[in-house]
């Protein structure tokens, strides 16, 4: 796997084995297809594809089964040795019997005894020793299937197409900016939607339409570094939150990745050709002009909206003085 570029991840192991081992003619061939250095954007894609439990939903549903299955296991061990403790336990209670109501002890039931108990601790401790080890190797299994689930949780929040924080991590980011006023007082939103992408999907159909997707990720990523908040909220809708900003700052950010966009050439890396430019709207608020993030969702959008409306291919930036002329005021 590591000469082919693949990751080894437990998803990825599964897909190799799979692929090496498949009498499924479609998946055989789309995975050979990937060539060498696949990205883990296409592995993900096939595994979704044709390893529905790959699907992340299904994947934490299973683990968790297993996870269940596991402790069904511990407890069933813990019983067995509950009752074969008891056993042990009548075992003695019967000798201690024996030797009381014999008043004196001869060395044939001494010898007797020795016998019975050594043997009944001997197999006790062995299957005490077996059981620990079970055990071990039960917790063994839990901690793989943990961080089995700590990587689909990370999964979860990212978009497998672009490799952005998705819909669902950009939710409770954005919640996250009211619960620290301070610091939401320099936070802004910047909504971005591509234009006229439906066109564009119907030119040069949707698998080309994805890999702009990515495309448009990555320029955005270069633009503001990787330690900027950005997700893919929607079909060729991004988000951007940007920290420790003031409105002009946050406008000409916006502006910075308009041109950023705008300015590169779509070339296919697939088949070379050519696909023009696209372009992309931006709607921008600042949080600490809007009540909390639904409001600044709205207020992004409806900027978003106000530069669609007017031409597309530009930047419209909140005010508080728009609220009325917008009739935002009761939003
Ligand atoms: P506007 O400038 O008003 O935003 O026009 P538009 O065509 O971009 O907007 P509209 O909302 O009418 O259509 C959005 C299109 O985006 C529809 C669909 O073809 C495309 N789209 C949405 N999600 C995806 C996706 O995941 N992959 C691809 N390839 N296209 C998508
Ligand atoms: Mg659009
Ligand atoms: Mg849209």
């Amino acid at each position: 796997m590591r000469e082919q570029g693949i990751a080894s991840l437990p998803r990825n192991y599964e897909l190799v084995y799979r692929f090496l081992n498949s009498s499924n003619p479609a998946f055989v061939r789309e995975f050979a297809a990937l060539g060498r250095r696949p990205t883990q954007l296409q592995l993900d894609a096939i595994g979704m594809k044709f390893l529905p439990h790959q699907h992340p939903v299904q994947a934490v549903e299973h683990s968790l089964e297993c996870i269940f299955e596991e402790m069904r296991k511990i407890i069933r061990m813990f019983k067995q040795d509950r009752s074969r403790l008891e056993k042990y336990s009548n075992l003695l209670g019967e000798s201690s019997a024996r030797i009381s109501t014999k008043g004196t002890l001869s060395l044939d039931v001494l010898d007797d005894l020795n016998r019975v108990l050594s043997s009944a601790t001997a197999d006790t401790m062995e299957k005490s020793k077996a059981i620990i080890q079970q055990i071990v190797e039960r917790a063994k299994e839990l901690a793989r299937l943990k961080a089995e689930l700590e990587e689909y949780k990370r999964l979860s929040g990212i978009d497998p197409v672009t490799r952005l924080s998705n819909r669902r991590a950009f939710d409770k980011r954005l919640a996250a900016i009211y619960e620290d006023l301070q610091a939401a007082v320099s936070q802004a939103l910047l909504i971005a939607d591509i234009d006229h992408f439906k066109k564009f999907n119907d030119t040069y159909g949707h698998q080309v339409g994805d890999r702009v997707l990515s495309a448009t990720a990555a320029v955005m990523t270069k633009a503001l570094g990787s330690e900027t908040f950005l997700a893919r909220t929607g079909g060729e809708e991004f988000a951007v939150i940007l920290d420790n900003t003031s409105v002009e700052e946050a406008r000409d950010t916006a502006e910075r990745l308009r041109v950023a966009i705008e300015s590169t050439p779509l070339k296919d890396q697939n088949d070379g050709l050519d696909r023009g430019r696209i372009t992309v709207s931006l709607g921008v608020c600042m949080a600490a002009d809007a009540s909390g993030p639904e409001n600044l969702y709205k207020r992004a959008d409806a900027m978003l909206y106000e530069a669609k409306k007017s031409g597309r291919n530009q930047v419209k930036t909140y005010t508080p003085k728009m609220k009325r002329i917008m009739g935002l005021l009761k939003r």
